[in-house]
């Protein structure tokens, strides 16, 4: 398609890129201070993450995204979380689980300078029950001399150790090779042998939303058709639910209905938790206490899962205690504190009472359906085509830029490449996504769309 000043190579070249489906996720796991938290911020190749962390800081982010020899993929680092009440083989296994439970490979941690700990063999025993593919990594081996402290980890039985420096970065490029030989293209949690078995949703929202009632409600009133054991680890299971006449797979239920409250580290547990159901699901449905003000933490749960470009539903639960005066604030808090997920279906629910439970569903189809929406070409030209007639760019210094023509490079959520003219400003950008939503009906699905300028 050698169209307008792009050459074949060049679109073909912009499709792949922009068409990558989702990215497959790498845990890294361990100890405490045997580097985790520094390894992650050397594999993402930024400073930002991590290691300025106090104890009981909250760390609202726990997965990155991360390029090795052109080949990108997700870190989910377990470096934020402090030892605490349950202690410490359990605060580990309890983090560690989880990051193994939704990673498609694993790095393990180990302090080369302190050896193999019982903690250490209770992480290779998760590992071994998970079966993922694990690259050991034998860190703070800062030079030649600590060669020998590594080559003792192969007492693990996980394979060979690979001595590394995270601090220095001595020996993470080899590292990295091996990881990404362990790393599949695709995430299998999401798009692997499960495709074609029930549809996958996390029940996700900030602790007392309602998670547990919600499940309870939907569970007890439908019937449950099987309950999974875990697959892998204790903790995380998945539960098949009968609704509306469709078997549903709820992700990670277990630790919903487990409630686990812990002092320290609960925020930070709870968003590793978020996380790993966000990577294991297609749809989430985010519940939102309607009786309490939307808070920052509501937010970052909903930017968790458009980030992970998931479908989604945004439920808001309690609806039974609600008196006109919070109904009026509620109004005005979605406008100002939602506005990044305007486009999802929405639910006014009560777990307590059953109230609109049947329009969950829907609202469910709803969001999946916009989420794998694919648009002809031909469809989005002649849209385009008109759209760009009707609404030209402005004019910068003397110059028009257009939008030539454009493609739908993938789906789940859909991705569209725009090849343009010249340099297309933020706010036409946005009119094109309110328009092609307008048009294409992509409720209840993050769309991504690239611009690409003819040089
Ligand atoms: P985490 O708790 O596993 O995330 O560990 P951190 O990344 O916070 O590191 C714990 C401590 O070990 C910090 O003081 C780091 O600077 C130090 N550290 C991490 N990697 C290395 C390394 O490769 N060599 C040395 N000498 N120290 C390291
Ligand atoms: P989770 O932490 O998100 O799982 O929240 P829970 O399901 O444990 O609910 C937290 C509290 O909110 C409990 O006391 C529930 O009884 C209450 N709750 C949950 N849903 C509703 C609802 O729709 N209406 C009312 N009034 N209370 C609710």
């Amino acid at each position: 398609a050698a169209e307008e000043g792009f050459d074949a190579e060049e679109v073909e070249g912009a499709l792949e890129e922009a068409g990558h489906g989702p990215l497959p996720v790498l845990a890294v796991v361990g100890r405490p201070n045997v580097g985790k938290s520094t390894l992650v911020n050397r594999i993402i190749g930024r400073r930002e993450a991590v290691v300025e962390d106090k104890p009981g800081v909250t760390r609202d982010r726990v997965t990155y995204e991360a390029e090795w020899a052109g080949r990108r993929f997700k870190v989910v680092d377990t470096g934020g979380w402090e030892q605490d009440v349950l202690g410490i083989d359990a605060s580990v296994a309890a983090q560690a689980e989880y990051a193994i439970e939704a990673a498609d490979a694993v790095v393990f941690v180990v302090d080369a300078k302190v050896g193999a700990t019982d903690t250490d063999e209770a992480v290779v025993r998760l590992l071994r029950k998970a079966g993922k593919p694990v690259v050991l990594c034998a860190n703070k081996v800062d030079g030649q001399s600590g060669e020998a402290d590594a080559s003792y980890l192969w007492s693990l039985g996980l394979g060979e150790p690979h001595p590394v420096s995270a601090l220095h970065g001595r020996g993470t490029g080899d590292m990295l090779d091996r990881v990404l030989e362990a790393l599949p293209e695709a995430p299998a949690q999401t798009f692997g042998t499960a495709v074609g078995g029930p549809r996958r949703i996390a029940l996700i929202g900030r602790p007392n939303v309602g998670k547990s009632s919600l499940l309870n409600k939907v569970a007890g009133e439908e019937r449950v058709v099987v309950n999974e054991l875990a697959g892998t680890t204790r903790d995380p299971v998945d539960e098949l639910i009968e609704l509306g006449g469709v078997t549903w797979k709820f992700v990670d239920t277990a630790g919903i209905r487990k409630r686990v409250h812990l002092q320290q580290g609960a925020d930070y547990y709870a968003s590793l938790r978020t996380a790993a159901a966000v990577e294991k699901a297609e749809v989430a449905v985010i519940l939102i206490d309607a009786s309490e003000s939307i808070s920052v933490q509501d937010q970052r749960i909903v930017t968790m899962a458009v980030e992970a470009g998931r479908a989604i539903v945004v439920a808001y639960n309690k609806w039974d205690t609600l008196d006109e005066e919070r109904r009026y604030y509620l109004e005005r808090e979605i406008e100002t504190e939602l506005g990044q997920v305007a486009w999802a279906p929405r639910v006014n629910v009560s777990a307590q009472t059953g109230r609109h439970m049947e329009k969950l569903v829907p609202a469910i189809e709803t969001a999946l359906a916009g989420w794998e929406t694919r648009v002809p070409t031909g469809r989005l030209n002649a849209f385009l085509g008109e759209l760009v007639a009707a609404h030209p760019h402005p004019v910068r210094g003397g110059k028009q830029p257009r939008i030539l023509f454009g493609t739908q490079a993938g789906t789940k959520p859909p991705r569209f490449v725009l090849f343009a003219s010249g340099f297309i400003e933020a706010g036409y950008r946005r009119f094109i996504e309110r328009r092609l939503r307008e048009e294409f009906s992509f409720e209840g699905t993050p769309i991504h769309i690239s611009v690409r300028v003819r040089e």
